[in-house]
């Protein structure tokens, strides 16, 4: 069974990476930043395994 991955949002420049936990530094503006967790929870969007299109943006 494959366990869903979360998405992550880099709060310093946006960016989204999928992955089961936030990476300590960001791949895209190497910074240590805060991850915002986009991960979709609602059937609007898709349920868990989707990004949620209100934060993922
Ligand atoms: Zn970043």
């Amino acid at each position: 069974m494959e366990e869903p991955k979360n998405w992550w949002k880099c709060s310093n420049c946006g960016y989204t990476l999928q992955a089961p936990t936030p990476p300590e530094t960001c791949p895209s503006c190497k910074e240590k930043c805060i991850f915002i967790d986009a991960t979709c929870y609602t059937p609007e969007c898709g349920g868990p395994g989707q990004i949620d299109p209100q934060i993922g943006r």
